[in-house]
């Protein structure tokens, strides 16, 4: 394919627009390179494209349009457009779709913006006044440095007029600077933490990896606190010192700020930041200087992987494990393997670091696809927290209670010696029902087929699939019996309303996603609760995932068996996982941690195997399990879901669909269903749901293709596939 296109010729150019071909355009005066950032005229329109390659010419010649201009940024390189393409083949998501995440930076179409920055002139003003004498102290006192019109104006105590002034007379000088700085390089001389033994055993091959040039996959399995970080901190070191950049993918924002003063404190300069925290002026900084190589490492989320770096050498998947990697972006996929993808087409290494890996990628490092590295023991004195069910049937406990006697003690003792305890409750919330004691009413939301969560501290009750909210009603809206309506269950506002109550004089902070404006401020709660400002910490899901408690040594988990319920493929491995998780919070200081879990069932084959921490054992058996009945990764699942506001119409298009199965058979795979999906309706759409299963190595997405991709949808009619699905909502 040729690189470059003289003016005039035809080249074919990808938009974000959703069309489902290459359009034709002439090559603009002075011609345009293969990947080029353009604009182009559609329509009344202009909007922005990439030279894909050339055109197909099965245009009117005389009608074929002129490339508008290119943009003043690096061409999409071979290696990106190759990972677009695979990726949405894989995905099955369209192109259009694709480039959308690989543009997502604000003010491509603008030329690169420039700021002016004033610093000491040559000149000597004509006259001194105590303001002008001020603003040339500040500048002198910082040597050669420049500085905006307003810090200087701040720094000076005086009005911008007196800086011009002074610019008028040359004592002050403007200089033009590109907006974009470039980051701070990283040191990689300095010295990072002696690594123990096992560590450096971890580092070696990884380094090595790096070293090759080559691509190559490795599980880092490590208990939490045994220094996963430091040992991928390494590998970025290595990665860095060959000249190319490194990636870190975090599953959560806030877990960003700790990792940030981490990569400070180990190479003396903070990463570029790459999520939707991120100020638009920093992410067009982030990826203008991504593109140019001028940001060594991102931090970032999902996202991130479709950032243009110029050589990305390694990517880090930190807790790989975590669901939030799979999520819906307008494109359906998953990071984690997306990253695998996207090192393997650039000779790159991929780390997935997870205290519980997932069972895809535990199997992909048995069958020999990955390699794996172990870090058997959590650094220093810390060990992994002892694990013991508590037995509910035998605990003496009030309804409308859900700290047992046996956890309240514990909690108590902790409290005596100044130590945390953590509370976790993956429900956010007052409580998950609502309940008329009149009628037996259960208020749900009016365009979901979900019950309304009752969230006191907003005085409001919430559907959390879709976010509307209404007053709690005084009155039953069924019967219209009054001071009836009664909550059932609990979640985690409720849970602190208990423990307020069993222990006045401790210091609570409940953690819950949405009770946190933004993610700086739930950062800054993490951050003072780390700092011990806290005795009893109430938490939901969040407080799994990877922050630093060192004073905590008791987690209780107040339901244990929540996640064992429903009929989720994965509900034993999220339970195994979440469970070690939370428990690896305890203790990772010198003192050893315990972890309590209160369950119903303590003899369930899940909770026995999170007790007896038989990591492998527990594995095993889950893949036998799989491998019996050809689940993924022994099979392949696709999940469709037809949606529509009108159910029959949701219906019969996937009655068609079921109906003609042909080319999912002649695969040798097995259409299932239609049935209502288990949320049968959100936002006011009823949605059905088809499961696609096939063996594994059968070319499932050209089935796909055949099987759906040509379809016409009617009116509101919609259908979305999902490859390798992790839920089934
Ligand atoms: P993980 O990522 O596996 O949870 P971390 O890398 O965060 O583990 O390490 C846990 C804690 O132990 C951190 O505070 C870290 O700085 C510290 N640590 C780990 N390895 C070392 C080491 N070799 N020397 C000093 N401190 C270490
Ligand atoms: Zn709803």
């Amino acid at each position: 394919m040729p690189d470059y296109f003289e003016e005039g010729t035809l080249v074919g150019v990808l938009t974000a627009e959703p069309l489902d071909r290459v359009l034709d355009y002439k090559a603009p005066e002075g011609g345009c390179w293969m990947g080029a950032f353009v604009v182009v005229p559609l329509g009344p329109r202009k909007v922005i494209g990439i030279i894909w390659g050339p055109g197909r010419g099965d245009w009117d010649p005389a009608k074929v349009r002129q490339v508008a201009k290119v943009l003043d940024v690096a061409p999409m390189r071979a290696e990106m457009r190759a990972f677009l393409t695979r990726a949405g083949a894989y995905t099955l998501t369209p192109m259009s779709a694709m480039l959308r995440l690989a543009t997502r930076a604000p003010g491509l179409a603008d030329p690169p913006s420039m700021k002016k920055l004033y610093r000491l002139g040559m000149e000597a003003p004509d006259r001194m006044t105590d303001a002008r004498t001020r603003v040339l102290a500040v500048l002198e006192e910082y040597g050669g440095l420049a500085f905006t019109q307003k810090e200087l104006a701040e720094m000076a105590g005086t009005s911008a007029s007196v800086i011009k002034g002074l610019v008028a007379q040359g004592a002050v000088e403007e200089v033009d600077t590109p907006r974009d700085a470039p980051y701070l390089p990283l040191d990689l001389d300095r010295p990072g933490k002696p690594l123990t033994e096992s560590q450096a055993a971890a580092v070696a091959p990884l380094v090595a990896g790096i070293g090759d040039g080559t691509y190559g996959t490795t599980l880092l399995k490590g208990v939490t606190g045994s220094g996963k970080t430091e040992v991928y901190l390494e590998a970025v070191a290595e990665c860095l010192r060959q000249g190319r950049q490194a990636l870190v993918l975090l599953p959560e924002i806030a877990l960003t700020s700790e990792f940030l003063t981490r990569v400070k404190a180990r190479f003396g300069a903070e990463p570029a930041e790459w999520h939707s925290g991120v100020t638009m002026t920093e992410r067009r900084r982030c990826w203008r200087m991504v593109g140019q190589g001028a940001a060594e490492l991102v931090v970032g989320a999902r996202s991130a992987l479709y950032l243009p770096f110029r050589d990305l050498g390694l990517i880090v998947v930190d807790e790989e494990h975590d669901t939030s990697y799979k999520q819906e972006d307008g494109a359906l996929y998953s990071a984690r393997d997306m990253a695998v993808l996207r090192a393997s087409l650039n000779d790159a290494q991929v780390v997935l670091a997870s205290a519980t890996p997932s069972l895809e990628s535990w199997w992909n490092a048995e069958s020999g696809k990955y390699a794996r590295v172990d870090l058997a023991d959590r650094f220093g004195a810390a060990v992994m927290p002892e694990m013991r069910a508590i037995d509910m049937r035998a605990e003496d406990l009030p309804g409308n209670r859900w700290v047992s006697p046996t956890l309240q003690a514990a909690v108590r003792a902790r409290l005596a010696r100044g130590e945390q305890s953590l509370l976790f409750l993956n429900r956010r919330g007052y409580a998950p029902v609502t309940l008329c004691r009149a009628c037996g009413e259960q208020v749900g939301c009016d365009h979901c087929d979900a019950r309304m969560v009752e969230h006191r501290f907003q005085k409001r009750l919430m559907c959390h699939q879709c976010g509307e909210t209404k007053p709690m009603p005084e009155a039953c809206p069924s019967c219209g019996v009054a001071g009836k309506m009664a909550a059932v269950g609990p979640g985690v506002e409720r849970l602190a309303e208990e423990v307020e109550a069993l222990f006045p004089e401790a210091r609570m902070a409940v953690l819950s996603s949405d009770l946190f404006g933004s993610a700086r401020a739930l950062k800054a709660r993490i951050a003072e609760i780390a700092e011990g400002e806290t005795d009893i910490i109430i938490g939901t899901q969040l407080v799994a995932k990877g922050h630093n408690f060192p004073r905590l040594t008791l987690v209780g988990v107040i339901d244990a068996d929540l996640g064992l319920q429903g009929s989720d493929l994965r509900a034993a491995e999220r339970t195994f996982q979440l469970m070690r998780q939370v428990a690896g919070r305890a203790g990772r200081a010198e003192v050893p941690g315990v972890a309590l879990l209160q369950s119903f069932q303590p003899e369930h084959p899940v909770i026995r195997a999170i007790l007896s921490g038989d990591e492998e054992g527990f594995w095993r058996a889950e893949a036998d399990e799989r491998r019996a009945t050809g689940m993924p990764p022994f099979g392949r699942l696709a999940g469709i879901v037809v949606s529509s506001p009108d159910a029959a119409q949701a219906f019969d298009l996937a009655n068609h669909l079921a109906r003609s199965d042909a080319p999912i058979t002649a695969i040798g795979g097995t259409v299932y269903g239609p049935a209502p999906a288990p949320i049968a309706r959100i936002r006011g759409r009823h949605r059905v749901r088809l499961l696609v299963k096939a063996p594994r190595g059968a070319p499932i997405q050209g089935a796909l293709r055949d099987w759906v991709g040509g379809l016409k949808l009617p009116g509101a009619l919609r259908l979305s596939v999902d490859i390798d699905p992790q839920s089934f909502y």
